[in-house]
């Protein structure tokens, strides 16, 4: 909308400035056409002087100070029709003027009007306004455009870019399937909460605890269940956001976010993807990043500087702590690492009553058989799934989620978008063949996992389906299973000779 309004100031401006200068030149008065007395047709001096010689002349109107007259005389050609007529009188010719007084022709003399002055003033003036006022509005909108020149004007200022919750609203209760890790963070939630306790007895509270997992497995979600169960405001902020093109905005956010958290201890500050700052120092082709290198300088001067009892809590989230800088892992700063984990099928289950609660689910729904179905889903996962299959029950006008919505909503997350339905070719026979050969085999040979599913509905990049259910998680697979998969593979596309 912006930018829009900048290419419609930029047209308008030439096309006012040249339609003023049109306009002048068209309407603007023109003295020797002012007055009463017009007259659009000319005559030239020496016929003027025939005229007077010839005594046909009656009337001299004099104008734009005696150099234009408007001349009403006779014509006998034309039955002594009086008509009017425009001369340019030479400046020097005052013996006219007396001539004419002799001749008894009637004179009148009009003054100047000074309205050209003025107008040439104005049209003077009008050019050099309109330009600096265009610039003027120019300069201020790009100044709110984001990115725009404007910016580089009020970079110093640093608009602090965290959001601060009074109330996160998450408790414990609502994280689930990651116990070990709320065990251990349960001990900070009285940190916050009772922290006379540890002081009492001589203990350091801890500043900073990393949170180390893949995306979606709820390490957000723990860090706000800490600021929840323990009353406190979270701060949080993402790790790219103290990465800006200018060398120093980030260590003055961070400054700026300090500052506000120790306004407001006790609290948790949270940083996501703390690995965008925090990576280590001087590694990397091309030498190291200055504004990175500066922001993280910064947030580690910053927990050094307050005290271990100011009451706040640092939690920072990560799924690469290995390329993490030394210096943030040492002791005083972010000295605890929890491990954030996908769940296993006990933890999926959890995770799935938790985000069933507030769901219409058929009572013949088994959470647990999704469970089953679905191993390597993160916590974010599952919560999609769920919230998909209560999507698609709406969609459908039906009362409660049920198992066919389910299995809708695990294709769709497993395997993406549903496909428009093969038509019926020797191509769909094919894939029907080659899908069935899964099938068969990985029923027939007993090690491979069961068959659930055999479907000819395209899904993302693949035309047709077979599915099999994984009795339980699998970290470690046997030979007889690794067998069966080969045998199950090379049955339906045997390797080319
Ligand atoms: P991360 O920060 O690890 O990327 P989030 O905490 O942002 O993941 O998780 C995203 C969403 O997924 C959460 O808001 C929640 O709805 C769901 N979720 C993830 N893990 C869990 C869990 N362990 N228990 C309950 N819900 C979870």
């Amino acid at each position: 909308m912006k930018a829009s309004w900048r290419t419609i100031l930029l047209w308008a401006l030439p096309a006012l400035v040249i339609g003023f200068f049109l306009w002048q030149g068209s309407f603007a008065p023109n003295p020797a056409t002012m007055g009463k007395n017009t007259a659009s047709t000319r005559m030239t001096y020496g016929r003027f002087l025939e005229y007077l010689d010839a005594n046909r002349v009656k009337s001299v109107d004099l104008y734009d100070g005696g150099r234009t007259a408007i001349v009403e005389a006779v014509d006998p050609e034309l039955d002594n029709r009086l008509q009017r007529l425009r001369v340019d009188l030479p400046s020097s010719a005052p013996e006219l003027i007396t001539r004419m007084r002799d001749d008894g022709i009637n004179l009148d003399s009009h003054p100047t009007r000074n309205d050209g002055a003025v107008w040439g003033l104005l049209g003077n003036l009008v050019f050099p306004v309109l330009l600096l006022g265009g610039l003027f509005f120019l300069f201020r909108r790009s100044g709110n455009v984001p990115g725009g020149p404007g910016q580089a004007m009020s970079f110093g200022k640093s608009r602090a870019r965290f959001q601060m919750e009074a109330k996160t609203g998450v408790m414990f209760d609502d994280v689930a399937g990651i116990e070990e890790a709320k065990e251990e963070l349960q001990e900070v939630v009285t940190f916050l909460k009772k922290p006379e306790r540890f002081t009492a007895v001589g203990a350091r509270i801890p500043k900073g605890v990393l949170l180390v997992g893949p995306p979606g497995t709820g390490k957000t979600l723990l860090a706000k269940a800490i600021a929840g169960e323990a009353g406190v405001p979270f701060f949080s902020i993402s790790g790219s956001e103290f990465v800006e093109m200018f060398v120093g905005v980030g260590a003055s956010r961070v400054r700026d976010l300090f500052k506000k958290a120790k306004e407001n201890a006790p609290c948790i500050i949270f940083i996501d993807e703390i690995d965008a700052v925090g990576r280590q120092r001087g590694a990397g082709i091309g030498g190291g990043n200055d504004e990175r290198e500066q922001t993280l300088n910064q947030l580690l001067t910053e927990m050094d500087g307050f005290e271990g009892n100011t009451g706040i809590i640092i939690i920072a989230a990560t799924n690469r702590a290995d390329v993490l800088d030394s210096a943030l892992l040492r002791p005083g700063r972010f000295d605890r690492q929890v491990t954030v984990d996908v769940p296993d099928i006990k933890g999926r289950l959890e995770i799935l009553n938790v985000h069933a609660r507030n769901k219409k689910i058929a009572p013949e729904v088994s959470l647990d058989a999704i469970a089953r179905r679905t191993p390597g889903f993160s916590g974010a996962d599952l919560a999609n799934l769920l919230n998909e299959a209560a999507i698609l029950t709406a969609r459908r006008r039906k009362e409660a989620i049920t198992i066919l919505e389910i299995d809708d909503a695990v294709d769709r997350v497993v395997a993406g978008m549903e496909g428009t339905p093969l038509v019926d070719s020797k191509n769909k026979r094919l894939i029907a063949y080659h899908e069935i050969g899964h099938a068969i085999i990985g029923t027939l040979v007993k090690a491979h996992d069961p068959v659930q599913k055999v479907t000819l509905v395209p899904r993302g990049q693949a035309q047709g389906l077979t599915w099999f259910t994984p009795s339980e998680d699998q970290g470690l697979i046997s030979r007889a299973q690794i067998l069966a998969r080969i045998t199950a593979l090379w049955a339906v596309e045997p390797p080319k000779k």
